[in-house]
Protein backbone atom coordinates (compact mmCIF):
# COMPACT_ATOMS: atom_id res chain seq x y z
CA UNK A 1 0.00 0.00 0.00
CA UNK A 2 1.16 3.62 -0.90
CA UNK A 3 1.95 6.03 1.40
CA UNK A 4 -0.82 8.16 0.91
CA UNK A 5 -3.42 5.42 0.37
CA UNK A 6 -2.08 4.43 4.49
CA UNK A 7 -2.34 7.81 5.07
CA UNK A 8 -6.22 7.58 4.35
CA UNK A 9 -6.95 3.87 5.91
CA UNK A 10 -5.63 5.58 9.10
CA UNK A 11 -7.53 9.09 8.61
CA UNK A 12 -10.53 6.70 7.71
CA UNK A 13 -10.25 4.52 10.86
CA UNK A 14 -9.84 7.62 12.94
CA UNK A 15 -13.08 9.69 12.19
CA UNK A 16 -15.36 6.09 12.07
CA UNK A 17 -14.00 5.34 15.56
CA UNK A 18 -15.10 9.28 15.92
CA UNK A 19 -18.23 8.47 14.85
CA UNK A 20 -19.40 5.05 16.26
CA UNK A 21 -22.76 3.98 15.30
CA UNK A 22 -22.93 5.62 12.23
CA UNK A 23 -23.27 3.31 9.04
CA UNK A 24 -24.59 5.55 6.56
CA UNK A 25 -21.79 8.09 7.35
CA UNK A 26 -19.05 5.44 7.09
CA UNK A 27 -20.03 4.38 3.91
CA UNK A 28 -20.29 8.21 2.50
CA UNK A 29 -16.94 8.95 3.87
CA UNK A 30 -15.14 5.38 2.44
CA UNK A 31 -16.82 6.03 -1.14
CA UNK A 32 -14.80 9.55 -0.77
CA UNK A 33 -12.10 8.93 0.55
CA UNK A 34 -10.94 5.90 -1.60
CA UNK A 35 -11.18 7.92 -4.52
CA UNK A 36 -8.75 10.78 -3.16
CA UNK A 37 -5.53 9.24 -2.90
CA UNK A 38 -4.12 10.28 -5.66
CA UNK A 39 -5.14 13.96 -5.26
CA UNK A 40 -2.63 13.71 -1.68
CA UNK A 41 0.00 12.75 -4.43
CA UNK A 42 -0.47 15.96 -6.58
CA UNK A 43 -0.99 18.27 -3.85
CA UNK A 44 1.20 17.87 -0.88
CA UNK A 45 -0.50 21.16 0.72
CA UNK A 46 -3.79 19.35 1.08
CA UNK A 47 -1.78 16.35 3.69
CA UNK A 48 0.05 19.25 5.22
CA UNK A 49 -2.69 21.10 6.57
CA UNK A 50 -4.34 17.94 6.97
CA UNK A 51 -7.43 19.26 4.92
CA UNK A 52 -9.50 15.95 4.15
CA UNK A 53 -9.65 15.51 8.18
CA UNK A 54 -10.47 19.06 8.79
CA UNK A 55 -13.29 18.49 5.68
CA UNK A 56 -15.18 15.22 7.39
CA UNK A 57 -15.50 17.06 10.91
CA UNK A 58 -19.03 19.04 10.48
CA UNK A 59 -18.55 22.54 11.82
CA UNK A 60 -21.05 22.66 14.08
CA UNK A 61 -23.91 19.73 14.78
CA UNK A 62 -27.37 20.78 16.19
CA UNK A 63 -29.69 18.34 18.12
CA UNK A 64 -33.17 19.58 19.68
CA UNK A 65 -36.49 18.69 21.04
CA UNK A 66 -39.64 19.13 19.33
CA UNK A 67 -42.42 18.52 21.43
CA UNK A 68 -46.34 19.06 19.39
CA UNK A 69 -49.80 18.16 20.33
CA UNK A 70 -51.53 14.92 17.93
CA UNK A 71 -55.09 15.71 16.68
CA UNK A 72 -55.87 13.81 20.04
CA UNK A 73 -54.36 16.00 22.20
CA UNK A 74 -51.29 13.82 23.21
CA UNK A 75 -48.08 15.52 23.29
CA UNK A 76 -45.12 13.88 21.23
CA UNK A 77 -41.96 14.12 21.24
CA UNK A 78 -39.99 14.14 17.94
CA UNK A 79 -36.22 14.72 17.54
CA UNK A 80 -34.50 17.86 15.24
CA UNK A 81 -31.30 18.08 14.02
CA UNK A 82 -29.18 20.58 12.05
CA UNK A 83 -25.57 19.70 10.72
CA UNK A 84 -23.62 23.01 9.55
CA UNK A 85 -20.83 20.77 7.74
CA UNK A 86 -19.01 22.86 5.88
CA UNK A 87 -19.29 26.88 5.29
CA UNK A 88 -15.93 27.81 2.78
CA UNK A 89 -17.68 28.71 -0.56
CA UNK A 90 -21.00 29.94 0.88
CA UNK A 91 -23.71 29.30 4.00
CA UNK A 92 -24.83 26.09 4.60
CA UNK A 93 -27.04 24.65 1.90
CA UNK A 94 -29.25 21.22 2.45
CA UNK A 95 -32.61 20.04 2.77
CA UNK A 96 -34.45 19.06 5.91
CA UNK A 97 -35.87 15.39 6.04
CA UNK A 98 -38.63 14.29 7.77
CA UNK A 99 -38.81 10.68 7.94
CA UNK A 100 -38.90 8.03 11.17
CA UNK A 101 -35.17 6.31 10.37
CA UNK A 102 -33.70 9.77 10.59
CA UNK A 103 -30.85 9.27 12.57
CA UNK A 104 -27.53 11.99 13.54
CA UNK A 105 -25.83 9.27 11.01
CA UNK A 106 -28.45 10.15 8.10
CA UNK A 107 -27.92 13.77 8.40
CA UNK A 108 -24.46 13.72 8.59
CA UNK A 109 -24.22 11.45 5.52
CA UNK A 110 -26.11 13.92 3.35
CA UNK A 111 -24.56 16.89 4.92
CA UNK A 112 -21.42 15.53 4.27
CA UNK A 113 -22.20 14.70 0.56
CA UNK A 114 -23.94 18.06 0.17
CA UNK A 115 -20.19 19.73 0.39
CA UNK A 116 -19.39 18.17 -2.71
CA UNK A 117 -22.38 18.26 -4.70
CA UNK A 118 -22.70 22.08 -3.97
CA UNK A 119 -18.93 22.61 -4.83
CA UNK A 120 -19.81 21.13 -8.01
CA UNK A 121 -22.54 23.44 -9.10
CA UNK A 122 -19.94 26.23 -9.08
CA UNK A 123 -22.30 28.35 -6.80
CA UNK A 124 -21.44 30.05 -3.75
CA UNK A 125 -23.34 27.43 -1.25
CA UNK A 126 -21.88 25.76 1.51
CA UNK A 127 -23.44 22.24 2.64
CA UNK A 128 -25.89 21.20 5.81
CA UNK A 129 -28.67 18.71 6.15
CA UNK A 130 -31.30 18.89 8.97
CA UNK A 131 -34.59 16.79 9.73
CA UNK A 132 -36.45 14.89 12.48
CA UNK A 133 -37.38 11.38 13.23
CA UNK A 134 -41.28 12.49 12.35
CA UNK A 135 -42.87 10.62 9.83
CA UNK A 136 -45.75 12.92 8.35
CA UNK A 137 -47.25 9.86 6.34
CA UNK A 138 -50.63 9.34 7.70
CA UNK A 139 -50.95 12.77 9.48
CA UNK A 140 -53.31 15.50 9.12
CA UNK A 141 -52.67 18.64 7.80
CA UNK A 142 -53.00 20.39 10.81
CA UNK A 143 -50.60 17.78 12.96
CA UNK A 144 -48.26 18.72 10.12
CA UNK A 145 -48.79 22.30 10.85
CA UNK A 146 -48.24 21.98 14.23
CA UNK A 147 -44.80 20.02 13.73
CA UNK A 148 -43.54 22.25 11.22
CA UNK A 149 -44.26 25.55 13.87
CA UNK A 150 -42.45 23.29 16.96
CA UNK A 151 -39.38 22.29 14.74
CA UNK A 152 -38.79 25.73 13.48
CA UNK A 153 -39.36 27.34 16.90
CA UNK A 154 -36.40 25.96 17.37
CA UNK A 155 -34.23 26.23 14.21
CA UNK A 156 -35.08 29.88 13.66
CA UNK A 157 -32.60 30.93 15.99
CA UNK A 158 -29.52 28.67 14.17
CA UNK A 159 -30.59 30.22 10.18
CA UNK A 160 -30.46 33.18 8.47
CA UNK A 161 -29.84 34.01 4.52
CA UNK A 162 -26.48 34.41 4.87
CA UNK A 163 -25.73 31.48 7.37
CA UNK A 164 -27.79 28.51 6.91
CA UNK A 165 -30.51 27.51 4.66
CA UNK A 166 -32.61 24.93 4.42
CA UNK A 167 -35.09 23.65 1.83
CA UNK A 168 -36.85 20.39 1.63
CA UNK A 169 -36.03 16.66 1.08
CA UNK A 170 -37.74 13.47 1.79
CA UNK A 171 -41.13 14.14 3.97
CA UNK A 172 -40.70 18.08 3.10
CA UNK A 173 -42.36 19.87 0.05
CA UNK A 174 -44.16 22.81 -0.75
CA UNK A 175 -46.74 22.43 1.97
CA UNK A 176 -44.35 21.59 5.09
CA UNK A 177 -41.86 24.41 3.47
CA UNK A 178 -44.82 26.75 3.99
CA UNK A 179 -45.14 26.33 7.45
CA UNK A 180 -41.73 26.74 8.17
CA UNK A 181 -41.47 30.14 6.59
CA UNK A 182 -44.59 31.26 7.77
CA UNK A 183 -43.69 30.09 11.20
CA UNK A 184 -39.70 31.72 10.88
CA UNK A 185 -41.66 35.14 9.94
CA UNK A 186 -43.93 35.09 12.85
CA UNK A 187 -41.51 34.57 15.38
CA UNK A 188 -38.47 37.13 13.75
CA UNK A 189 -41.10 39.87 12.10
CA UNK A 190 -39.00 40.12 8.92
CA UNK A 191 -40.00 39.04 5.62
CA UNK A 192 -36.74 36.92 4.92
CA UNK A 193 -37.37 35.39 1.99
CA UNK A 194 -34.13 33.89 1.27
CA UNK A 195 -33.72 32.21 4.79
CA UNK A 196 -35.02 28.56 3.27
CA UNK A 197 -35.76 27.49 -0.69
CA UNK A 198 -38.04 25.71 -2.18
CA UNK A 199 -41.17 27.91 -1.16
CA UNK A 200 -44.26 28.27 -3.68
CA UNK A 201 -43.52 30.70 -6.71
CA UNK A 202 -46.63 33.02 -5.12
CA UNK A 203 -44.07 34.17 -2.28
CA UNK A 204 -40.61 34.29 -3.02
CA UNK A 205 -40.26 30.52 -4.58
CA UNK A 206 -39.42 29.85 -8.55
CA UNK A 207 -41.57 28.04 -10.54
CA UNK A 208 -38.42 25.59 -11.78
CA UNK A 209 -37.50 24.21 -8.06
CA UNK A 210 -39.90 21.81 -7.46
CA UNK A 211 -39.00 20.01 -11.04
CA UNK A 212 -35.24 20.98 -11.29
CA UNK A 213 -33.85 17.83 -9.50
CA UNK A 214 -35.39 15.15 -11.24
CA UNK A 215 -35.26 17.69 -14.54
CA UNK A 216 -31.51 17.66 -13.59
CA UNK A 217 -31.13 14.16 -13.62
CA UNK A 218 -32.51 13.19 -16.50
CA UNK A 219 -29.75 15.88 -18.28
CA UNK A 220 -27.18 14.28 -16.69
CA UNK A 221 -28.76 11.17 -17.83
CA UNK A 222 -28.78 12.34 -21.19
CA UNK A 223 -25.17 13.49 -20.95
CA UNK A 224 -23.76 10.11 -20.14
CA UNK A 225 -25.54 8.40 -22.62
CA UNK A 226 -23.84 10.64 -25.41
CA UNK A 227 -20.70 9.72 -24.34
CA UNK A 228 -21.55 6.40 -25.28
CA UNK A 229 -23.13 7.92 -28.23
CA UNK A 230 -26.60 7.23 -28.05
CA UNK A 231 -29.54 8.76 -26.47
CA UNK A 232 -32.72 8.52 -24.30
CA UNK A 233 -35.16 9.02 -26.66
CA UNK A 234 -36.57 5.14 -27.18
CA UNK A 235 -35.25 3.83 -24.15
CA UNK A 236 -37.36 1.89 -21.78
CA UNK A 237 -36.54 3.01 -18.17
CA UNK A 238 -37.49 2.77 -14.57
CA UNK A 239 -37.61 5.32 -11.91
CA UNK A 240 -37.89 4.14 -7.83
CA UNK A 241 -39.90 6.14 -5.96
CA UNK A 242 -43.21 8.31 -6.49
CA UNK A 243 -41.80 11.96 -4.61
CA UNK A 244 -40.72 14.67 -5.63
CA UNK A 245 -37.66 13.87 -7.37
CA UNK A 246 -39.00 10.74 -9.15
CA UNK A 247 -42.01 12.14 -10.84
CA UNK A 248 -40.10 14.83 -12.08
CA UNK A 249 -37.93 12.55 -13.81
CA UNK A 250 -40.61 11.23 -15.61
CA UNK A 251 -42.10 14.03 -16.63
CA UNK A 252 -38.80 14.96 -17.96
CA UNK A 253 -38.14 12.01 -19.63
CA UNK A 254 -41.29 11.40 -21.01
CA UNK A 255 -41.12 14.71 -22.54
CA UNK A 256 -37.53 14.22 -24.06
CA UNK A 257 -39.62 10.53 -25.88
CA UNK A 258 -38.13 7.81 -23.66
CA UNK A 259 -40.66 5.34 -21.82
CA UNK A 260 -41.02 5.06 -18.26
CA UNK A 261 -42.53 1.80 -17.29
CA UNK A 262 -42.49 1.50 -13.39
CA UNK A 263 -42.08 3.33 -10.91
CA UNK A 264 -42.43 2.40 -6.79
CA UNK A 265 -43.51 3.56 -3.01
CA UNK A 266 -42.31 1.93 0.05
CA UNK A 267 -45.03 -0.84 -0.31
CA UNK A 268 -44.95 -1.65 -3.54
CA UNK A 269 -44.32 -1.41 -7.65
CA UNK A 270 -46.55 -0.14 -10.33
CA UNK A 271 -46.29 -1.31 -14.15
CA UNK A 272 -47.49 0.10 -16.81
CA UNK A 273 -46.26 -0.96 -19.97
CA UNK A 274 -47.93 1.82 -22.07
CA UNK A 275 -45.65 4.21 -20.65
CA UNK A 276 -46.77 5.71 -16.99
CA UNK A 277 -49.29 8.70 -17.11
CA UNK A 278 -47.30 11.63 -15.38
CA UNK A 279 -50.39 13.68 -15.49
CA UNK A 280 -52.36 10.68 -12.67
CA UNK A 281 -48.94 10.03 -10.63
CA UNK A 282 -49.01 13.87 -10.07
CA UNK A 283 -53.25 13.59 -9.72
CA UNK A 284 -52.40 10.96 -6.71
CA UNK A 285 -49.34 11.80 -5.47
CA UNK A 286 -49.65 16.00 -5.12
CA UNK A 287 -53.39 16.81 -4.70
CA UNK A 288 -54.63 13.56 -3.59
CA UNK A 289 -51.81 12.68 -1.19
CA UNK A 290 -52.58 9.15 -1.75
CA UNK A 291 -50.92 6.00 -2.77
CA UNK A 292 -49.72 4.33 -5.44
CA UNK A 293 -51.89 1.90 -5.25
CA UNK A 294 -54.41 4.49 -6.69
CA UNK A 295 -53.08 4.07 -10.35
CA UNK A 296 -55.17 1.40 -11.32
CA UNK A 297 -58.13 2.93 -10.70
CA UNK A 298 -57.08 5.14 -13.33
CA UNK A 299 -55.83 3.06 -15.20
CA UNK A 300 -56.73 -0.97 -14.56
CA UNK A 301 -54.54 -2.60 -17.29
CA UNK A 302 -51.38 -1.46 -15.21
CA UNK A 303 -50.06 -4.19 -12.50
CA UNK A 304 -49.35 -3.42 -8.81
CA UNK A 305 -46.81 -5.76 -7.39
CA UNK A 306 -46.60 -5.31 -3.42
CA UNK A 307 -43.50 -5.35 -1.47
CA UNK A 308 -42.37 -5.84 -5.39
CA UNK A 309 -38.86 -5.20 -6.30
CA UNK A 310 -38.75 -2.73 -8.71
CA UNK A 311 -34.96 -3.74 -10.16
CA UNK A 312 -36.34 -7.25 -10.97
CA UNK A 313 -38.72 -5.28 -14.03
CA UNK A 314 -35.96 -5.02 -17.33
CA UNK A 315 -34.84 -1.65 -18.46
CA UNK A 316 -32.67 0.37 -20.24
CA UNK A 317 -32.11 2.70 -18.03
CA UNK A 318 -32.61 2.99 -14.64
CA UNK A 319 -33.40 5.86 -12.10
CA UNK A 320 -32.96 5.41 -8.30
CA UNK A 321 -34.80 8.18 -6.93
CA UNK A 322 -36.15 7.05 -3.87
CA UNK A 323 -33.75 6.68 -0.72
CA UNK A 324 -30.28 5.40 0.41
CA UNK A 325 -29.13 1.67 0.11
CA UNK A 326 -32.06 0.83 -1.97
CA UNK A 327 -30.41 -0.75 -4.91
CA UNK A 328 -27.87 -3.64 -4.08
CA UNK A 329 -25.52 -5.92 -5.43
CA UNK A 330 -27.74 -8.89 -6.41
CA UNK A 331 -30.37 -6.30 -8.06
CA UNK A 332 -27.11 -4.37 -10.15
CA UNK A 333 -26.27 -7.89 -11.44
CA UNK A 334 -30.02 -8.68 -12.35
CA UNK A 335 -30.26 -4.90 -14.05
CA UNK A 336 -26.84 -5.63 -16.35
CA UNK A 337 -28.32 -8.78 -17.00
CA UNK A 338 -31.52 -7.73 -18.77
CA UNK A 339 -29.81 -4.88 -20.82
CA UNK A 340 -29.59 -2.15 -18.36
CA UNK A 341 -26.97 0.21 -20.27
CA UNK A 342 -27.09 3.05 -17.62
CA UNK A 343 -27.48 3.92 -14.16
CA UNK A 344 -28.12 7.74 -12.65
CA UNK A 345 -28.75 8.27 -9.33
CA UNK A 346 -31.84 10.93 -8.29
CA UNK A 347 -31.55 10.23 -4.74
CA UNK A 348 -28.67 10.26 -2.47
CA UNK A 349 -26.51 7.50 -1.77
CA UNK A 350 -29.12 5.29 -3.55
CA UNK A 351 -26.96 1.89 -4.92
CA UNK A 352 -24.33 -0.03 -2.12
CA UNK A 353 -21.20 0.08 -2.64
CA UNK A 354 -21.40 -3.31 -3.80
CA UNK A 355 -23.68 -2.18 -6.73
CA UNK A 356 -21.52 0.49 -7.74
CA UNK A 357 -18.51 -1.72 -7.65
CA UNK A 358 -20.78 -4.03 -9.86
CA UNK A 359 -21.50 -1.00 -12.68
CA UNK A 360 -18.23 -0.10 -12.69
CA UNK A 361 -16.78 -3.33 -13.16
CA UNK A 362 -19.22 -4.04 -15.97
CA UNK A 363 -18.35 -0.53 -17.61
CA UNK A 364 -21.88 0.47 -17.18
CA UNK A 365 -22.44 4.43 -17.16
CA UNK A 366 -22.90 5.00 -13.51
CA UNK A 367 -23.73 8.96 -12.34
CA UNK A 368 -23.41 9.17 -8.28
CA UNK A 369 -26.31 11.44 -6.95
CA UNK A 370 -24.04 14.36 -5.79
CA UNK A 371 -23.52 14.66 -9.33
CA UNK A 372 -26.57 14.12 -11.08
CA UNK A 373 -28.86 15.19 -8.31
CA UNK A 374 -27.21 18.54 -8.38
CA UNK A 375 -29.64 20.16 -10.12
CA UNK A 376 -32.13 20.96 -7.32
CA UNK A 377 -29.87 22.48 -4.70
CA UNK A 378 -28.76 24.74 -7.66
CA UNK A 379 -31.92 26.28 -8.38
CA UNK A 380 -31.90 26.53 -4.61
CA UNK A 381 -29.23 28.69 -5.39
CA UNK A 382 -30.42 30.44 -8.03
CA UNK A 383 -33.92 31.16 -5.93
CA UNK A 384 -31.56 32.71 -3.28
CA UNK A 385 -29.69 35.22 -5.83
CA UNK A 386 -33.96 35.63 -6.65
CA UNK A 387 -34.68 36.51 -3.08
CA UNK A 388 -31.63 38.47 -2.52
CA UNK A 389 -32.39 41.06 -5.70
CA UNK A 390 -36.20 41.61 -3.92
CA UNK A 391 -37.28 41.83 -7.49
CA UNK A 392 -40.15 39.86 -8.37
CA UNK A 393 -41.10 38.58 -11.81
CA UNK A 394 -37.47 37.43 -11.81
CA UNK A 395 -37.43 33.55 -13.39
CA UNK A 396 -34.55 31.34 -14.11
CA UNK A 397 -35.44 28.96 -17.01
CA UNK A 398 -34.78 25.31 -17.70
CA UNK A 399 -31.84 26.00 -20.23
CA UNK A 400 -29.76 27.60 -16.65
CA UNK A 401 -30.53 24.12 -14.79
CA UNK A 402 -29.50 22.43 -18.31
CA UNK A 403 -25.96 24.36 -18.38
CA UNK A 404 -25.05 23.71 -14.87
CA UNK A 405 -26.17 20.05 -15.43
CA UNK A 406 -23.47 19.96 -18.13
CA UNK A 407 -20.81 21.73 -16.68
CA UNK A 408 -21.45 19.50 -13.68
CA UNK A 409 -21.11 16.32 -16.09
CA UNK A 410 -18.27 17.87 -18.22
CA UNK A 411 -16.69 18.53 -14.75
CA UNK A 412 -16.63 14.96 -13.64
CA UNK A 413 -15.52 13.79 -17.25
CA UNK A 414 -12.56 16.06 -17.31
CA UNK A 415 -11.35 15.34 -13.96
CA UNK A 416 -11.63 11.78 -14.35
CA UNK A 417 -9.47 11.78 -17.36
CA UNK A 418 -7.31 13.90 -15.41
CA UNK A 419 -6.63 11.10 -12.84
CA UNK A 420 -6.65 8.24 -15.37
CA UNK A 421 -9.92 6.81 -14.83
CA UNK A 422 -11.66 8.25 -18.05
CA UNK A 423 -15.98 7.78 -17.33
CA UNK A 424 -15.44 7.13 -13.87
CA UNK A 425 -18.07 9.24 -12.55
CA UNK A 426 -17.91 8.72 -9.16
CA UNK A 427 -13.81 9.44 -9.25
CA UNK A 428 -14.37 12.37 -11.32
CA UNK A 429 -17.57 13.80 -9.00
CA UNK A 430 -15.54 12.98 -5.76
CA UNK A 431 -11.78 15.00 -6.81
CA UNK A 432 -13.88 17.80 -8.69
CA UNK A 433 -15.93 18.96 -5.90
CA UNK A 434 -13.74 17.81 -3.03
CA UNK A 435 -10.76 20.27 -4.54
CA UNK A 436 -12.86 23.18 -4.91
CA UNK A 437 -13.67 23.40 -1.12
CA UNK A 438 -10.37 22.36 -0.05
CA UNK A 439 -8.67 25.42 -2.02
CA UNK A 440 -11.07 27.66 -0.10
CA UNK A 441 -10.15 26.28 3.38
CA UNK A 442 -6.45 26.19 2.56
CA UNK A 443 -6.92 29.93 2.14
CA UNK A 444 -8.68 30.53 5.38
CA UNK A 445 -5.86 28.65 7.48
CA UNK A 446 -6.79 27.16 10.63
CA UNK A 447 -10.62 27.98 11.28
P1 LIG B 1 -40.20 12.52 -1.35
O1 LIG B 1 -40.91 13.47 -2.23
O2 LIG B 1 -40.53 12.46 0.08
O3 LIG B 1 -40.35 11.06 -2.01
C1 LIG B 1 -39.64 9.98 -1.52
C2 LIG B 1 -40.07 8.74 -2.29
O4 LIG B 1 -39.20 7.67 -1.93
C3 LIG B 1 -41.48 8.28 -1.94
O5 LIG B 1 -42.05 7.65 -3.06
C4 LIG B 1 -41.23 7.28 -0.82
O6 LIG B 1 -42.24 6.29 -0.70
C5 LIG B 1 -39.95 6.63 -1.29
N1 LIG B 1 -39.19 6.15 -0.11
C6 LIG B 1 -38.73 6.88 0.93
N2 LIG B 1 -38.13 6.11 1.84
C7 LIG B 1 -38.22 4.86 1.35
C8 LIG B 1 -37.78 3.61 1.81
N3 LIG B 1 -37.14 3.48 3.00
N4 LIG B 1 -38.02 2.52 1.03
C9 LIG B 1 -38.69 2.66 -0.15
N5 LIG B 1 -39.13 3.82 -0.65
C10 LIG B 1 -38.88 4.89 0.09
O7 LIG B 1 -38.61 12.76 -1.42
P2 LIG B 1 -37.74 13.33 -2.62
O8 LIG B 1 -37.55 14.77 -2.39
O9 LIG B 1 -38.27 12.85 -3.92
O10 LIG B 1 -36.33 12.64 -2.33
C11 LIG B 1 -35.98 11.36 -2.85
C12 LIG B 1 -34.48 11.18 -2.81
O11 LIG B 1 -33.85 12.21 -3.58
C13 LIG B 1 -33.83 11.28 -1.43
O12 LIG B 1 -32.70 10.45 -1.40
C14 LIG B 1 -33.38 12.72 -1.36
O13 LIG B 1 -32.33 12.92 -0.43
C15 LIG B 1 -32.90 12.92 -2.79
N6 LIG B 1 -32.82 14.30 -3.26
C16 LIG B 1 -33.90 15.12 -3.22
C17 LIG B 1 -33.81 16.41 -3.71
C18 LIG B 1 -34.99 17.33 -3.79
O14 LIG B 1 -34.86 18.40 -4.39
N7 LIG B 1 -36.14 16.98 -3.26
C19 LIG B 1 -32.58 16.88 -4.19
C20 LIG B 1 -31.48 16.01 -4.23
C21 LIG B 1 -31.62 14.73 -3.76
P3 LIG B 1 -43.23 6.34 0.56
O15 LIG B 1 -44.17 7.47 0.27
O16 LIG B 1 -43.87 5.00 0.58
O17 LIG B 1 -42.37 6.59 1.77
Amino acid sequence: MSKDASAITTLYDRIVARNPGEPEFHQALHEVLETLTPVLARHPEYQRHNIIEHLCEPERQIIFRVPWQDDAGQIQINRGFRINFNSAIGPYKGGLRFHPAVTIGTMKFLAFEQTFKNALTGLPIGSGKGGADFDPKGKSDAEVMRFCQSFMTELYRHIGDSTDVPAGDIGVGTREIGYLFGQYKRITNRYESGVITGKSPGWGGTVIRKKATGYGVVYFAEAMLAMKETELCNKTCVVSGSGNVALYAIEKLHSIGARVIACSDSDGVIIDENGLDIKTLIQIKEQDRDRLTAYRDHHPHAEYIKNGNIWDIPCDVAFPCATQNELHEKDANKLIQQGCIAVCEGANMPCTPEAVAVFLDNQIAYGPGKAANAGGVASSALEMQHNATRHSGFEYSEERLYEIMNNIHRQCCQTAEEFGVPGNYVVGANIAGFRRVADAMLAFGVI
